[in-house]
């Protein structure tokens, strides 16, 4: 077992990481690909890899501190706003100065580092100018031009690939006893996606989700259906979103409550809550502000997959050979194919890209997505 073994079909850049934690160390890294291509997960591999004894073992208290996020040598930033600040890039550089607390290497890993705003860049392009003499850079980032070149000219670029289903599959079925079958179903749905074909294969509520929007194109035949789909997609992204960051909420205030020493009693705990009202606050602010940016991330994807079964109608009418990522959906597929034709499709494809502009956009969400729907009929 390794801490690289989640990473399906990435072999050129597991042998790049793997001879750098053997010697020649880099001081900054800039990992990126497209959603779905595991950046962030080779990212935090890699980081494991250097902080374990053995290399990146994947079963040490080391590793599994890694992966639980609670390393004293790793710092873990994921910007929860829609940008990252300049006073957050700040403490985080400062922090970063320090040194390792036990090994080898003190890692900061951050994600989404295309969030900086132009100020924040300003500030971390200085702590990778003159790096810490054991502090290691791992930043990620859809694609380097996200970054400005300042600072991605001073990184070593990993350039990750959406992995073939079929090495997603084969990750599913060895580290988590799925069925082939349906393995295999969810790597394609999931196009590429390993944590999103691990929760369509293994969470019902997730499946459920996804066959809502698929609905969508089936639906969407005259004004009054394409209204109500726009409704029920929007409404669908909201409940997933809502989800996944109750799952996050809650326990992060026990944490902080627990830390604070809520229920004990003794001298300065008067004053004790009341730091704690204030860091409470704080944190339900940066909840609400992750919150924002999970729905729309969520809506996000969502609209990706409406995108990629449009391109299976496409890939059925030009008669193409390539695999459908829908494959489960054929007979909707070849309806809406047969009915329909390839500009027709494409423009389809078009409404949905011009939604996801919009959403960037701050257009209200329910607007941009109708008049996406009503493109659609
Ligand atoms: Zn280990």
């Amino acid at each position: 077992m390794s801490v690289f073994d989640e990473l399906a079909g990435q072999d050129a850049v597991v042998s790049q990481l793997r001879s750098a934690v053997a010697g020649s160390m880099t001081h900054a890294w800039l990992f990126t690909g497209p959603p779905g291509s595991g950046r962030s997960v080779a990212a935090r591999a890699f980081a494991a890899a250097l902080l374990c004894e053995f290399g990146g073992c994947g079963v040490c208290p080391s590793c599994r501190q890694v992966r639980a996020g609670t390393h004293a040598d790793l710092l873990l930033v994921r910007p929860e706003g829609l940008s990252y600040g300049v006073k957050q890039t700040r403490d985080l550089v400062l922090r970063a100065a320090g040194a390792p607390a036990g090994g080898r290497w003190l890692v900061v890993l951050f994600e989404d580092a295309d969030r900086c705003t132009e100020q924040a860049a300003n500030a971390l392009l200085k702590a990778i100018e003159e790096p810490a003499p054991r502090t290691v850079w791992l930043l990620c980032a859809p694609s380097p031009e996200d970054l400005v070149t300042t600072i991605r000219s001073r990184c070593r670029v990993m350039t990750l690939r959406v992995p073939p289903s079929s090495a997603v599959a084969s990750v599913l079925v060895q580290r988590d006893g799925i069925d082939p079958d349906r393995a295999l179903a969810a790597a394609r749905a999931a196009q590429g996606h390993i944590g999103r074909a691990r929760r369509l294969a293994t969470d019902p509520s997730a499946a459920a989700r996804r066959a809502a929007v698929l609905s969508v194109p089936v639906q969407a035949t005259s004004l009054g259906p394409a209204l109500a789909a726009a409704a029920a997609l929007v409404k669908t992204a909201e409940d997933e979103a809502k989800s996944v960051t109750e799952q996050l909420d809650e326990p992060e205030k026990e944490a902080l409550r627990k830390a604070f020493g809520e229920g004990s009693t003794g001298k300065g705990v008067a004053k004790a809550m009341r730091g704690m009202a204030g860091a409470l606050k704080d944190l339900e602010d940066r909840q609400k502000s992750r919150a924002t940016r999970v729905k729309r991330d969520t809506l996000d994807g969502a609209l990706l997959d409406l995108a990629a079964f449009y391109r299976d109608v496409l890939i059925v009418q030009l008669g193409a050979d390539v695999e459908l990522a829908n494959a489960d959906q054929d007979s909707d597929l070849r309806r809406i194919a047969s009915g329909s034709t390839p500009e027709a499709t494409l423009r389809r494809i078009q409404a949905v890209m011009r939604c996801r502009e919009r959403l960037t956009l701050n257009v209200a969400p329910l607007l941009a997505v109708e008049e996406m729907t009503i493109s659609l009929c």
